[in-house]
């Protein structure tokens, strides 16, 4: 990762590395669970760090990937004014 000369976004991920950092020790001792689903969160497996859905500039704390991507997929299909449907009559 270059340390000079790239300027893209820095403030923000100094934030979240330094936040991540924070809490990696923790995720490496098998101490947290994910915060969305509770599900723990399993040291050899990848995590993100999630924001609060309300608030992103708010961290939250580790998530499991799949609830990362599940919480981006639902904001992007609200912005696209996204309902499921049900149509089945049983
Ligand atoms: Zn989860």
């Amino acid at each position: 990762m270059p340390k000079d000369g790239s300027t893209f976004a820095n403030g923000y991920t100094k934030r979240h590395e330094a936040e991540r950092k924070r809490w990696k020790p923790k995720v490496d001792a098998g101490l947290v669970n994910c915060w969305r689903c509770g599900q723990w969160l399993d040291p050899a497996q990848p995590w993100d760090l999630g924001h609060d859905d309300q608030d992103r500039t708010k961290y939250r704390g580790p998530e499991c990937i799949a609830c990362n991507r599940g919480a981006g997929a639902r904001a992007s299909n609200a912005k696209r004014g996204y309902l499921p449907r049900v149509n089945r009559q049983w």
